[in-house]
Order: C-alpha cells, then sequence, then structure tokens
C-alpha cells in the first residue's frame, strides 16, 4: 500500500484522472459546436499532460475548442439523472481543467461532463478550484504515511480504480 501512495502523490488517484494518455491529432472540425483538438486514444504515454506544479498528470478524453476557449470534456459511462454529477465526476473533470491550464498558460473557464443522456458544462470557477487544490494537497499529505485502510465498502470502485492490480486491499475479483 506504501507505494500505492507514493504514486498517489504524483497522480490524482481519487479523480481517475490518471495515465490517460492523449494522442495529438488534426484538428477536426465539428461545425457549429467548434474543433476537436485532441482525443485520448490510450497509446502515447509521452503526451500525458503533466504539472510539475501540482504533482499532476493525466488529461480528459478530448479537448475541443469553441469560440477560441479550449474546453476538456469527460465522457461517462452512464446516465445523468436528476441528482445531478457526482462530486468525483466533477473533481475529475477540474482536474483536466488545471492540467490543460498549466500547459497552455490560460484560463479555462468550464470544461464538459458527457453522459450517454446529455452534455453538462460544469464551470470551473474558484469554488471548485479550491475544492480541487484542498483534495490534491489531502491526497499528497498521505504520502508519507506508511499505510492507510480502503475507505469504502464497494467492489464496483476498486473494478474502476487504475490501482487495482497494486492494491492490497482491493474489492475487485
Ligand atoms: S483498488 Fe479499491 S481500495 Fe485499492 S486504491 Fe483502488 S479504490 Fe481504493
Amino acid at each position: 500500500m506504501t507505494s500505492l501512495l507514493v504514486l498517489a502523490s504524483v497522480v490524482l488517484v481519487a479523480l481517475a484522472c490518471l495515465l490517460r494518455v492523449y494522442a495529438k491529432l488534426p484538428a477536426v472540425d465539428l461545425g457549429p459546436f467548434g474543433r476537436m483538438l485532441y482525443v485520448d486514444t490510450g497509446q502515447r504515454a509521452s503526451d500525458l499532460l503533466v504539472s510539475e506544479r501540482y504533482h499532476l498528470m493525466g488529461g480528459p478524453d478530448y479537448i475541443l475548442e469553441e469560440q477560441g476557449e479550449k474546453i476538456p470534456v469527460e465522457r461517462k459511462p452512464r446516465m445523468l439523472n436528476h441528482s445531478g454529477p457526482l462530486e468525483s465526476e466533477r473533481l475529475q473533470l477540474a482536474a483536466c481543467c488545471l492540467l490543460v491550464e498549466e500547459r497552455e498558460g490560460r484560463t479555462v473557464h468550464h470544461g464538459r461532463l458527457q453522459y450517454q443522456n446529455c452534455s453538462l458544462d460544469v464551470p470551473f470557477d474558484d469554488a471548485l478550484r479550491r475544492k480541487l487544490l484542498a483534495t490534491l494537497a489531502a491526497i499528497q499529505a498521505c504520502a508519507d504515511v506508511p499505510d492507510v485502510r480502503r475507505s469504502h465498502p464497494s467492489p464496483s470502485r476498486c473494478h474502476g480504480c487504475d490501482f487495482r492490480a497494486h492494491c492490497t486491499e482491493s474489492l475487485a475479483r
């Protein structure tokens, strides 16, 4: 578990924004919806977005450009219901906004969550930015802790976790 925590200090485990791979593609014209600049193909680790400042790496599924603004897009394999986006989905998207900001040197104003039944724009505002930075700080504070126990009883979370193969507490079977 210790090695997992060390790894978690440089990548954002809790946000599942990990080990995503960008392949730079020619810009694709999406008509009134803008241009697709990048797509995550899962093939080129060298194209990961990396922030030394925030000890963060990863990337969204897509980056769109609309009216001159870069918009990170995360696809979700579920329907959005009346409860709205999960906090983890908002934080994951926020991490992607931060990474795009770091790379571009320009403010990212919002990201987009793309569900099976709709898309939702999420403002990357001060409140979400503060929550993200607090989450990153909490993860990094765990880096030197010798052991941390699993904090949930959910096998499905472990099934969706990128670190289940290295985790001694995984419930994924
Ligand atoms: S496999 Fe499960 S317990 Fe282990 S880090 Fe992932 S979510 Fe947490």
